[in-house]
């Protein structure tokens, strides 16, 4: 409960450039194998690989965490130089400390690099962001899959068209069977779906399935927000997502009006998936404001 908050207060500081008390923030390691650590700090999940020579990472977090994120990798890996750096998705919760990692390649999705390099208007917060300067944006992109060989060890970027947002990367590392979901997987919770930065319902549905194709019961999964995970807990998200746009679309085609649909408690049995950064009221509207775009 007190994680959902912090991302919550992250989110909304990132929107509307406030101060938060950053010093309270620790960044917190949570070792996945010997050369493996998922990094928990304020915003999405960070994941390092430690190389014998470099060091891959994986989100950015906010800014004024880049130090304490540094000296943290630099305690793991024995001060080895940062490589590359991928970023899952845009939003600021994971790529604001893009700007103080310039030394290091930064890979993603075309999108998230039209994104950062113009203004954003958030239409669930009424905010506007505006387009950031060229040191937060990615080096080089790619449009549907690449692959990465660091140190002789494959990884593969894996986009997922119009999920959480239209750049979504999955980060999958075939040999450590370990992958990273960015906000594609808030874990036991209802997600948040950017639905004016290209995001739906069914895009996320479809992303989940065509990861899990890649996974078996050992596989590490991190989400963007939440613990780590494995396969019957990324499956049981899965059910959950279908489960609740199931319920949503048999009352669309109901003709059900946004409150009738709210006063019949949709959430029946994931009524503890609500109680993170988005509400169950909040995620059966925006799974209704999806199916029914266009169609008003
Ligand atoms: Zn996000």
């Amino acid at each position: 409960m007190k994680y959902y908050f912090i991302f919550l207060l992250s989110l909304l500081t990132s929107l509307t450039f406030g101060q938060p008390d950053w010093s309270k923030v620790q960044i917190k390691e949570h070792k996945i194998n010997d050369h493996m650590y998922m990094l928990e700090g304020s915003g999405g999940n960070i994941l390092i690989y430690l190389g014998q020579e470099k060091v891959l990472m994986i989100d950015s977090q906010f800014a004024p965490l880049s130090e304490r994120i540094k000296v943290k990798i630099d305690q793991l890996s024995g001060n080895k130089e940062i490589q590359y750096l991928i970023n899952t998705h845009f939003h600021g919760d994971h790529t604001g400390g893009n700007e103080n990692f310039t030394s290091s390649t930064i890979l993603a999705h075309h999108n998230v690099k039209e994104r950062l390099s113009k203004d954003q208007f958030y239409k669930a917060f009424n905010q506007t962001v505006e387009a950031k300067p060229n040191s937060y944006w990615p080096d080089i992109t790619y449009s549907q899959e690449m692959n990465i060989y660091f140190e002789g060890v494959e990884i593969v970027l894996l986009h997922s068209p119009n999920g959480h947002t239209d750049g979504d990367t999955r980060v999958f590392f075939p040999e450590e069977n370990v992958v990273h979901m960015g906000d594609t997987y808030f874990k036991d919770r209802f997600p948040y779906i950017d639905l004016t930065s290209g995001g739906t319902i069914n895009g996320l549905i479809e992303s989940v399935k065509s990861i899990l194709l890649f996974m078996d019961t050992e596989t590490s999964i991190v989400p963007g927000h939440g613990a780590l995970a494995n396969k019957k807990e990324l499956e049981s998200y899965l059910k959950m997502l279908k489960t609740m746009r199931d319920r949503v679309a048999k009352k669309v085609k109901k003709k059900k009006s946004i409150e009738e649909i709210k006063e019949s408690k949709l959430d029946k049995g994931y009524e503890e998936w609500g109680t993170g950064f988005i509400s169950s009221e909040k995620f059966v509207d925006t799974i209704w404001t999806d199916l029914t775009r266009g169609k008003k």
